[in-house]
C-alpha cells in the first residue's frame, strides 16, 4: 500500500499520475461522511439489477454473499483508516488528523497482521455470489494487501528510498485545507507535530544503503518542506490572530520539528555510504512490482516486447507521411538519408503551427462543444450533459507545471463541479513559452484535450461515479485510468476525428511514441540496465523529444518503477480486447455499446473488467 504520495515536480508530462492522483485523492472528501449513502447506493444498484424473473438463481447467489461482503467493506476501510491515519488525512477523513505514526518495526508488524488478517477475511467469502461491482472490489482489495506484505518484506524500499520520510506535505494540508475551522486544524497541526523528532530518528534507524538518487531528492524535498514550518504556519496564525500563549506553544513545536527535519538532512548529507544500493529496481522485483501495481494480463516482458514491435510500426508510419510532406514543409531543403532525422525535422516544421500565448486557454475551451459534437454524429458515446467540464486557469496552489490536469469532485459529490485546470504562460519567458506551444502545437493540444477530457479522463471520472465504490475510489486501477485516456486518442482518429488529416496523425504517431518509450524505458533501465546515453539516444532520437523533456524523463525514472509502464499497459490491453471483443460479435458489434459497457465497471484492472464482459457476452449468446 503506498502510503507515502510524494509529489515529484520533475516531469513535463502533462498528465502526471503522481500528480494527477494526489488532486484526485483530495476530492474525496465528502464521500467518508457519506459512508451510510455509500452502502444503500449499492444495495440499490444489486437490487436494480435483479429483476430479470429469469434470473432467479443468480439473484438468490448474490442475495447470499453480497451484505456479508457489503458490511466487510465498511469495516475494512474504517480499520484501514486506523493502521494508516495520515493516508485517511489525505483521503479527506480528518477524525486522526492529530495523529503522526512512528514507521517502526511494529508499526511494520501492525500493518502486515492487518493485512494477513483482511486476507483470510477475503477467502472466507465466495466471489461467485458478488455482483460484479463486488466482484472487482474484492480482487482489487486482495491485491492491495498482497502488494502491502511484498512491499514490506521483499521490496523493503523503506531501507533503501529516504524519500519515504517526509512530513511536510500532510502538514501543508492542513494548513491550506478548507474543511473544519482554521483553529481545530491549528490545534491538530500542533499535536501531529509531538511525533516528528520520533519520526525522523526511526527514519534514520531504518535506512540502509539508499540509493544516491532518492538521497538527494529526500534532501531537496525535506528542505522544501521547511517553508511549512516556518512562513506558512506563521502566515496562518497571522491570519487567524491565534492568541499569545497558544502562538508560544505551537512555535515552541515547531522549532522543534525544524530542528529534526535539519538533523535529518544533516544526517543523509553525511551518511557513509560506500555501497549504495542502485536506483534500478532489477528484474525479479520489478516483475512483481509490475504484477501488483498494474494488474496487468500481461506479464512485463510481454509489453515490453510489445512496446518494441509498435514503436518499429510508428516509426514506419511517421516515415512514410513525412517523406510525403517533404516538398510540402520543407520546400527545397535536402533530405537527410537518416528516416529519423527526416521524421524530426518534418515534426519540427508542423510543430510551428500553435496558439498564441494570451490564446492558449481559450483555444482549449474552443474545442470541447467540437470533440462533443464529434462524439454525438459519430454516435461513440454517452455524454451526460448535466455534468458539465468548467474550464478555469490553474489554481495558485496547482502551479509549478504549466498544462492540463483534471479536478473531480467525488463520486458521493455530486454537485460538485469537475475542473479542466489549464496552466497559464504568464511569466514564462519568450523562449520557453515558444518551444511549450510548440510541444503544444494546434494537432497536439486537440489530442491532449481528448486524452484529458473529452472523451479520455473526464468522460470515464463521470461513469466511474456511476458505479460506485469506495474500493474503487481508493485504490482505482491506474493502468485502467490511463489507459482508456490513451486508448481514446486512437479511437477518435480512427473514427475520422481531424478530417483524417495527415498532419493529425503524424502529430498523433509521435504522441503515443511517448507512451511507448515509457514502457520501453522503464523496463530496460531497471530490468536491463540501460545507460543514461542509451536513454536520450532513445526519448531524443527515436521519441523526438526536446533535450529538457528527456532530461526530465531520465530523473523521473531513476526515482519511480513501474509507474511509467501504465500509459501504455493500459492502452494495449483495452484496444487488444476491443478488437477480440468486436470479431466474437461479428456483425453485433456496436462501438458505442462496447464503450458505456466496459466503462460501467468503473477504475477496475482491465482484465477484471474483459473477463466480465465477456462472460456476460456468453450469457446473451445462450
Ligand atoms: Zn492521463
Amino acid at each position: 500500500m503506498t502510503i507515502n504520495f510524494i509529489l515529484i515536480k520533475i516531469n513535463n508530462q502533462i498528465c502526471d499520475n503522481l500528480r494527477g492522483f494526489f488532486y484526485l485523492y483530495n476530492s474525496i472528501l465528502n464521500f467518508i461522511i457519506m459512508k451510510k449513502t455509500i452502502i444503500i447506493c449499492i444495495f440499490s444498484i444489486a437490487l436494480a439489477s435483479c429483476t430479470n424473473s429469469n434470473e432467479k438463481q443468480e439473484v438468490k447467489k448474490i442475495e447470499d454473499t453480497n451484505p456479508q461482503f457489503e458490511s466487510y467493506k465498511q469495516r475494512f476501510i474504517t480499520n484501514l483508516w486506523n493502521v494508516y491515519p495520515g493516508w485517511a488525512s489525505s483521503q479527506g477523513y480528518h477524525k486522526l488528523d492529530s495523529v503522526l505514526t512512528i514507521p517502526d518495526e511494529a508499526e511494520r508488524t501492525k500493518e502486515i497482521n492487518f493485512s494477513k488478517a483482511n486476507l483470510d477475511s477475503l477467502k472466507s467469502m465466495n466471489i461467485e455470489g458478488l455482483t460484479d461491482n463486488n466482484k472487482t472490489d474484492y480482487r482489487i482489495i486482495e491485491n492491495q494487501l498482497q502488494s502491502t506484505i511484498w512491499t514490506l518484506t521483499e521490496e523493503k524500499s523503506f531501507e533503501w528510498n529516504p524519500t519515504e520520510y517526509n512530513v511536510s506535505g500532510a502538514f501543508a494540508e492542513m494548513l491550506n485545507g478548507t474543511y473544519d475551522t482554521p483553529s481545530i486544524r491549528l490545534h491538530n497541526f500542533y499535536l501531529k507535530m509531538t511525533n516528528i523528532p520520533a519520526f525522523y530518528e526511526t527514519a534514520k534507524k531504518n535506512i540502509k544503503n539508499p540509493t544516491l538518487e532518492h538521497t538527494q531528492l529526500a534532501i531537496d524535498q525535506n528542505l522544501g518542506g521547511l517553508s511549512v514550518f516556518q512562513n506558512d504556519l506563521n502566515e496562518s496564525m497571522k491570519k487567524e490572530k491565534i492568541g499569545r500563549i497558544e502562538r508560544e506553544k505551537i512555535e515552541s513545536r515547531a522549532l522543534k520539528a525544524v530542528k529534526a527535519i535539519n538533523d535529518f538532512v544533516t544526517w543523509l548529507k553525511e551518511l557513509k555510504n560506500d555501497k549504495p544500493r542502485s536506483f534500478r529496481l532489477g528484474k525479479e522485483l520489478y516483475t512483481k512490482k509490475f504484477e501488483f501495481d498494474i494488474q496487468s494480463g500481461y506479464s512485463s516482458d510481454v509489453i515490453y516486447e510489445k512496446a518494441l514491435a509498435h514503436k518499429k510500426e510508428l516509426h514506419e508510419k511517421m516515415f512514410d507521411l513525412a517523406d510525403k510532406f517533404w516538398i510540402k514543409y520543407m520546400d527545397k531543403a535536402p533530405k537527410p538519408s537518416d528516416k529519423l532525422l527526416e521524421i524530426k525535422q518534418v515534426i519540427n516544421k508542423i510543430s510551428e503551427n500553435h496558439a498564441k500565448p494570451e490564446d492558449f486557454q481559450s483555444a482549449i475551451e474552443k474545442q470541447l462543444p467540437t470533440l462533443i459534437k464529434f462524439i454525438k454524429d459519430k454516435d461513440l458515446i454517452y455524454i451526460d450533459p448535466t455534468k458539465p467540464l468548467v474550464v478555469r486557469k490553474e489554481p495558485d496552489y496547482m502551479a509549478g507545471v504549466a498544462g492540463a490536469s483534471i479536478s473531480a469532485p467525488g463520486p458521493y459529490d455530486k454537485n460538485g463541479n469537475t475542473y479542466y485546470n489549464v496552466g497559464s504562460l504568464a511569466g514564462m519567458d519568450k523562449d520557453k513559452a515558444e518551444s511549450y506551444l510548440k510541444e503544444y502545437n494546434t494537432y497536439i493540444l486537440q489530442i491532449l484535450n481528448i486524452h484529458e477530457a473529452i472523451p479520455g479522463h473526464y468522460t470515464q471520472l463521470v461513469y466511474s461515479n456511476q458505479s460506485p465504490s469506495l474500493v474503487k475510489s481508493l485504490f482505482g486501477n491506474n493502468a485502467m485510468i490511463e489507459g482508456w485516456a490513451v486508448y481514446a486518442e486512437r479511437m477518435m482518429l480512427e473514427s475520422g476525428y481531424g478530417n483524417n488529416e495527415d498532419e493529425m496523425w503524424l502529430m498523433y504517431y509521435k504522441w503515443n511514441l511517448r507512451s511507448t518509450c515509457n514502457t520501453i524505458l522503464d523496463y530496460s533501465v531497471h530490468t536491463k540496465d540501460m545507460s543514461k546515453e542509451e536513454a536520450m539516444n532513445l526519448l531524443m532520437n527515436e521519441a523526438f523529444q526536446e533535450k529538457t523533456e528527456a532530461e526530465n524523463k531520465w530523473r523521473r525514472v531513476s526515482v519511480t518503477q513501474v509507474q511509467l509502464c501504465c500509459y501504455f499497459t493500459g492502452y494495449t490491453e483495452i484496444y487488444d480486447f476491443r478488437e477480440d471483443y468486436k470479431k466474437q460479435l461479428g456483425e453485433n458489434f456496436n462501438l458505442r455499446k462496447f464503450h458505456e459497457k466496459f466503462l460501467s465497471y468503473g477504475s477496475a484492472p482491465v482484465k477484471y473488467i474483459k473477463d466480465l464482459m465477456l462472460a456476460d457476452m456468453k450469457e446473451v449468446k445462450k
